[in-house]
This record gives C-alpha cells, structure tokens and sequence, in this order.
C-alpha cells in the first residue's frame, strides 16, 4: 500500500499543543523519523515512505489537522500532481476529445478544479514531484500513447487557446466598476468572436450587458461570466460550474449555448454538481473520488447516462472500486399522492412592496401534514417573497399570516457568518426539537458531514460548510414549519443528496410542513412530495400556483421551459430528453413533458 499524509496548515497550531502527533509516534520512539517538526513552516512533516500508516497521529491531534490514508500501490505511478509537501494528491486526469463536452463529476476538495487548471493550462503538472517539478517533455512522455499527449504537446507548445469560466468570478472580472459590455468589447477579449450577440441573446443577457457588474446579483453575473466565455474564440472551453446561482430555465438556456461549442467542434470540459445539467450537456463523463482535501482519482470515461448512474450507485465495475458504502437511490417520488392529513391552508394572496413595483399573487392552497413541497420557478419571480410571506415575515394586507400559531424555521437564501464563536457554539443554541436530541449527531450532524467542522470559527466557515450548518440548525429546530430556502447552494452534488434526504426524512416523521426553493431538480425530485410552481415576469409580476403532485406540477413546468424528462429506468432519477430525439418528440406529441413511469430497459 502507498501512503498519502495530508497536514493541514489552517488547522496545525504547534504552539497550542504539545506536538502529540510526534510524541506518541511509534516510528518516533523506535528512532525512525516518520514524523518531525519542521521549524522554518512551523508544521509537522510526515514522511510517507517511514509512516507505517498507524493513524495514532491522526487521533492524538487535538485539533484534527492530520490525515493519514492508504492508496493502491499501483496508482503511485499515476500521480499527475501534487501542490507541495504532505498536501492533496491528484492520480489521473480526465481525457478530453474534441468534438464531445467531457463532464467532471465529485465531491468537493476531490480534485475537479485542480484537474481543470492543468487541462487549462494554468498549472503545469508536476507528477508529484513538487521539490523538482518535471520539464513539459517528461510530462508529454508520462502520457505517452493517450489523447492526453497531444493535447499536452499541444499545450507547452502555445498551441492551444483555452477559455476558462472559473468557479469564482471574481477571477474573471477583477475589475467590478466595469460594465459587461466593456469586457465583451475588449479587443483583445473577443475580436475574433463569431457570434457573440446570438450567445448574449441565447443567455437572456442582454440586459446585463449595460450594468456595472458590482450592480448585479450572483446570478446574473454567471450569465455574463457564460456569455463572455462562449463568446471568445478558442480551441478548448473549460467551465468550473456553470449552473451556480442559475435558475433552472437559466440553466436550460446554457446548456443549450454550451452545446453549441461542441456542434462547432470545440473541446468542452466542465465540472458540475447538478446531476440534471451535467448529464443533459455531457458526451462523456469522469468520476472523481477519493478522500475529499487527501487525495482524488480520476476514473476512465463513461458515457454520460452510465456515468452518472456508477456515481450514484457508489461501485465502478470496470475498475472495481466501491467508493461509497450505499448506492444512491430515487424512490418514486413522481408517483406520490398528497393524501396525507389535511394540514394548513392559505387563502387567496397579493402581495406588493409598498403597493408598487413588484406584485406577487399567492393562489388558494394547501400544505399537508408530513409533507415537503418544492417551490420551483425562475429567479425573481416571488418565491422568496412567499416563503417570507409564510413565516409571517412580511405583512399582507388583510390577511393573517396562515402559520400563525405554529412554530416556524427559516433558512433564508443568503446566509451570513456574522456568528463570533465555532459552528458547534451556534448549534448549541438552537432549540432541539425533543425526538432529535439524542440523535443529532446520528440523524443530521454525521450524514451532513459537519462533525469535524464543530470546533472551527463560524466566520472561517467555506460557503458549502456554512450552507450545511444552516440547514442543520434549520432542520433541528423544534418547529412545525421548515421554510427553507435554496439549500443546495453551495454544496457538491453528493452534499444535495443528502441534505434532501435528511430535510424529507425528519418533515416526514415529525410530520411536519415544509416548502423548499429548489433549482436543482434532481434534489427537488428526492425531497419533495409535491410542488409549487411559479410563474410570470421575473422582477414585475410572479403568480404562486397551489402545490399539486409533482408528476403534475414538473409537467406544467418543464413545458414552460419546452424540454422533455423522462426517469431513467434503473435510478429513477429524472433525465433531460436530447432535444429532437426519438423520446423527445414522442413525449412532446402526447403532451408528456414529464414521463413519470420508468420506461424498462431492452
Ligand atoms: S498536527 Fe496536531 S498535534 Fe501535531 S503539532 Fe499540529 S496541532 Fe499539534
Ligand atoms: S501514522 Fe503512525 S507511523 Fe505514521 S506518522 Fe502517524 S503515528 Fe507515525
């Protein structure tokens, strides 16, 4: 077995500790420096070829700043990078082919973004030796005999032009008094430009283009960072999560702009977390696994459908690993009824700020006991407005808020981490309802993978950590109304998953209400017994249609985003049809924008 030790330096605090880690080390008092301090950095150095892999180090730290894994010996060989001394590992690279989008699908801290900056360029592998980086020649010869060589060749020789869409835009617009336009007429940016304005128009963008970017939202700025990306003339296209802050009829939009590269074609990479977007615009798919901030493997290339069902079942046959103990699986969301108890209803609303601008119309409707309803529609269109509504957080004239009387939770859409003590400190003073006490840790705490997080500041939080923290202080708290708003943001596909599970799993048995605005639909289809769809103008009007089935309510809404899905017939996840393709225009005649059954396979 091969070793990786990973030291992490935020969390390593040598002057808080007496050094356990080398203390009680057994190499260390058998005379062999497996570990040692190193005065200059100030950080333990572990030395992976001494290290029998114990992990006695490991559990003495006091504050979980060691790491020590094994690995296949066989993958020493494969190592493509490395950033330094006891750090992250990255064995492989995703392969891509022109003419064909290859998507990147993970965990987070599992290597995608680093495997994009090598493909982009911007960081020359090493093979893991960070001390005496190879030359490009003995990195083209490691991957001699794969497309990777070429395309490495291609790449040291200045023979490549690469655009990338980062995963945070401030790398693309250092510069936030500038306008979108600004940057889109930059010469040197997109003189070469084939059609820029149909992308713009494509993206729904055009009226971006005029603003200065500190003026728009999350959202909006994705669109323009799309758009300036598709727009530039280049040889291979790189997008680090493209759907981030989108709606889901933004993210239809630009899939189908991205698709566009490739029907030019362009070599396409892209990393994302919703399962829905990644396999409606990928060819090919890569899997990436591994111990998230340890160590990440890039698997061989699976068509996309079979890419993304491998991932959800945890085992890849073709290299028979098992990297999750449980397959991920999609009850029959779709075929469920809402015959649970009657719960509470809502009359007919309207609601506008100060009587102008922006008016919301709430429909007539009712939520059942026990029951979880995604509130889906496009950006702007009120569903915040309503879940504000609900909670009796902004006043309707007229009318009494419909939970008044029961104990409501919110977790707003923007979380901040104003909270000056550790996520456990903030935990600790929700109110637990009583059936959770004693299994906090068990039921929500442990599966959102919170509880190394416990002991670290509030303020230090990633935004995916606080997003889970947020969603647990929600979910724990002792009410009768879970009004939670957008919590995928943030998180990595696997982290979606979960948090549905868990939201879906304690609404159910407290048999409680809950409404969550969802733009990943495929979390959505996982948590949610019905839906709730909004519709209108985004900004001017929006209009809260009563919760149905969700069979129903996707039919009606994918309809107005004018694609088909169907479930795949053996995750029961949901799927976007190819637009054009047999099942896509069969299901259009019949009306069928959603095909609940699973149709069987063969
Ligand atoms: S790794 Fe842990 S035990 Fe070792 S010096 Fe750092 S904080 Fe102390
Ligand atoms: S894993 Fe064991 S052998 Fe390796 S450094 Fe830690 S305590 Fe020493």
């Amino acid at each position: 077995m091969g070793r990786v030790a990973v030291v992490d330096a935020d969390r390593c605090k040598p002057k808080d500790c007496t050094r356990p880690c080398i203390s009680f080390c057994p190499m260390v008092r058998g005379r062999v420096e497996a570990i040692r301090m190193d005065e200059e950095r100030g950080l333990p150095v572990i030395v992976e070829e001494l290290c029998s892999g114990c992990g006695i180090c490991v559990k003495k730290c006091p504050f979980h700043a060691l790491k020590v894994l094994n690995v296949p010996e066989e993958l020493e060989g494969e190592c493509v990078h490395r950033y330094g001394p006891n750090s992250f590992k990255l064995y492989r690279l995703p392969i891509p082919r022109r003419g064909l989008i290859t998507g990147l699908i993970g965990k987070n801290g599992i290597g995608k973004t680093t495997a994009l900056r090598i493909l982009s360029g911007e960081v020359k592998p090493n093979l893991g030796e960070w001390s005496t980086p190879p030359s490009w020649d003995e990195v083209i010869r490691r991957f001699r005999g794969s497309l990777l060589q070429n395309y490495f060749r291609d790449l040291s020789m200045g023979r490549l032009r690469i655009i990338v869409k980062p995963q945070n835009l401030l790398d693309l617009f250092p510069d936030m008094d500038l306008k979108a336009s600004d940057l889109m007429e930059d010469g040197g940016e997109v003189e070469e430009a084939s059609d820029s304005k149909g992308v713009i128009e494509a993206l729904d963008a055009a009226d971006l283009m005029g603003k200065r970017l500190s003026t728009l939202s999350g959202g909006e700025l994705q669109r323009v960072a799309l758009a300036l990306t598709i727009s530039r003339e280049g040889d291979v296209y790189i997008f680090d999560e493209p759907s981030s802050h989108l709606d889901v009829y933004q993210r239809i939009r630009a899939s189908k702009a991205v698709r566009g590269l490739v029907e030019k074609g362009k070599t396409v990479i892209l990393s994302e977390h919703d399962l829905v977007m990644l396999d409606y615009l990928s060819d090919q798919v890569c899997l990436l696994y591994g111990e998230p901030g340890v160590y990440g493997i890039v698997s061989h290339v699976h068509g996309a459908r079979q890419g993304v069902n491998v991932y959800l079942d945890g085992y890849i046959p073709d290299e028979n690993v098992r990297f999750r103990r449980e397959a991920i699986k999609f009850q029959a969301a779709s075929m469920r009824m809402r015959d649970k108890p009657l719960g509470i209803s809502w009359p007919e609303m309207e609601f506008s700020y100060n009587g102008e601008g922006f008016t919301l119309r709430v429909h007539a409707g009712d939520v059942r006991s026990g029951e979880v309803i995604a509130v889906l529609g496009p950006n702007g269109i009120g569903k915040t407005t309503f879940i504000k509504l609900i909670a009796g957080l902004l006043p309707c004239r007229g009318v009494r808020p419909p939970t008044e009387g029961y104990r409501v939770s919110y977790k707003p859409q923007q979380i901040y981490s104003r909270f000056e003590g550790t996520a456990g400190e903030l935990l600790s003073r929700v109110e637990v309802a009583p059936s959770l006490r004693d299994v906090a840790e068990e039921r929500v705490i442990g599966p959102l993978g919170l509880s190394h997080l416990l002991d670290k500041r509030v303020d230090r939080l990633s935004g995916g950590e606080l997003q889970k923290i947020a969603v647990a202080a929600c979910i724990l708290r002792d009410a009768d109304i879970y009004l939670i708003d957008e919590p995928s943001a943030y998180l990595d596909v696997e982290e979606r998953l979960t948090a549905s599970r868990v939201i879906r799993e304690i609404v159910e048995e407290r048999k409680g209400y809950a409404f969550v605005v969802e733009h990943d639909l495929t979390a959505a289809h996982l948590l949610a017994d019905a839906v709730m769809i909004f519709q209108g103008v985004p900004g001017v009007k929006g209009e809260a249609n009563p919760p149905t089935t969700f069979g129903e309510g996707v039919n009606t809404f994918l309809k107005e985003l004018d694609v088909t899905f169907r479930r795949d017939p053996e995750t029961g996840r949901l799927r976007a049809n190819k637009p054009g393709s047999r099942i896509d225009r069969i299901q259009r005649e019949k009306g069928e924008y959603y095909a609940a059954t699973v149709p069987q396979s063969g």
